[in-house]
């Protein structure tokens, strides 16, 4: 079963050092520490398409079947959850449902619907706690749910709902997959399709009944929210904090495309939070602020936020790690984002705001004193930068920060 306790984290790496400190502002905490869940992908259900008798093309539909019995018991599986004590998926069957989709524009609501009259009929085998039901749907079936539209705005979601039960009722998971053709980044549609699948998967195992009962999110230090998903004071899941454009299609597990999601573990050890690596051999490495945890108001607590009044400067301690030796030393450079492919090339800070370090060649063990300031004249906000390690033009890791000026 989920074991949602949130697990004493240790490290193995001989840098307890900077461990310690990844560790205390990195983790994915387990909000609610008696959540429970799905840790098994019990059953599966496949819409018959209107181009034959079963989960429309049947290349689409034996991907699905194969690729969900075997990614709960991968290697994948384990780098992605094994931190977070998640056991081995099942195999729950398989089902095919008439064909009722096809064609039509289906909310989530209906698709609520739809889970507790087939669980009541019993043409869906009965859901436990531990049941996560994974519906893909055919290319044709146009899905809305609070965030948008299908291949349009998300490749998948998964939630959770409560059906009738042996006369009470049962919350359960499931996760929503359609079928998209040429969406987002993705080289094709069945990478595409099996990277989404797998990112609903291992939330869902995470964090299965996100709306009543929350378990492993991300929810105290906002600045390592992807930009995608807006930053500030969300709460995201192991995989959206791996998540990075143009992913899809980089990390192949097996023959199957699937996505990177957020390990404590490997982060406590100083190593990429974001497992599996794609690279096996990289040695990852960074410089982390020392922040204070702050609220942001309403109780929202975040450690990734550094306050500069106008018209002040301010000091942070940056610890610069890595898990292990490197060729040479590497660089720093603070700034924004800018997309540019050399990692030394970020943008102004914004709102005038400067930030300058006491050393910028630094190795493992270095203390390098950030001073951030801004003008007089600068304008209340947040503005979002990342201090960059960069070893070489290819390798270089990001933290990313904000500058709160009040
Ligand atoms: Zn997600």
């Amino acid at each position: 079963m989920l074991q949602a306790v949130f697990t004493h984290l240790s490290s193995n790496s001989g840098l307890l050092e900077a461990a310690e400190r990844s560790r205390r502002i990195e983790n994915i905490k387990a909000v609610n520490p008696n959540g429970s869940g799905p840790d098994a992908v019990r059953n599966r259900v496949c819409f018959a398409d209107v181009a034959g008798p079963n989960c429309g093309r049947q290349t689409i539909r034996g991907l699905v079947r194969s690729f969900d019995h075997f990614i709960v018991t991968s290697d994948w599986w384990h780098q992605a959850v094994g931190w977070a004590s998640i056991a081995d998926g099942v195999n729950g069957g398989d089902v095919d449902m008439p064909d009722t989709v096809s064609n039509t524009s289906i909310t989530d609501g209906d698709i609520q619907t739809f889970l507790a009259a087939k669980v009541t009929s019993g043409a869906l085998p009965a859901p436990d706690s531990q049941t996560l039901y994974v519906l893909y749907y055919p290319s044709t079936t146009s899905i809305s749910s609070g965030s948008g539209s299908s291949c349009v705005s998300f490749g998948g979601y998964h939630s959770s709902t409560q059906v009738p039960l042996e006369g009470g009722v049962q919350q359960v998971a499931y996760a929503v997959l359609p079928r998209c053709d040429d969406y987002g980044d993705a080289p094709d549609n069945y990478a595409e399709l099996t990277y989404s699948a797998s990112h609903e998967i291992i939330e869902a195992a995470t964090d299965a009944w996100p709306g009543v009962q929350p378990a492993y999110l991300l929810g105290d230090y906002d600045a390592w929210e992807p930009s995608a998903y807006g930053g500030g004071g969300g709460y995201i899941e192991i995989a959206d904090a791996c998540w990075v454009p143009n992913q899809v299609g980089q990390y192949d597990e097996t023959g199957y495309n699937v996505c990177q999601a957020w390990s404590n573990g490997a982060a406590a050890a100083s190593r990429d939070p974001c497992q599996p690596q794609l690279d096996p051999t990289e040695k990852y490495f960074g410089a982390a602020p020392r922040t204070q945890l702050l609220d942001l108001g309403g109780g929202h607590m975040s450690y990734g936020y550094l306050v500069v009044p106008a018209g002040k400067s301010v000091e942070v301690i940056l610890d610069v790690f890595s898990e292990a030796a490197l060729a040479h030393d590497f660089l720093l450079y603070v700034g924004k984002d800018t997309g540019a492919a050399d990692p030394s090339n970020v943008g102004p800070i914004g709102d005038s705001i400067t930030a300058n370090l006491s050393r910028q060649q630094v190795h493992n063990g270095n203390g390098v004193i950030m001073t951030l300031s801004a003008p007089t004249d600068a304008v209340p906000g947040k503005f979002q930068f990342q201090i960059r390690s960069v070893l070489d033009s290819a390798t270089w890791h990001a933290w990313p920060l904000y500058a709160w000026v009040k």
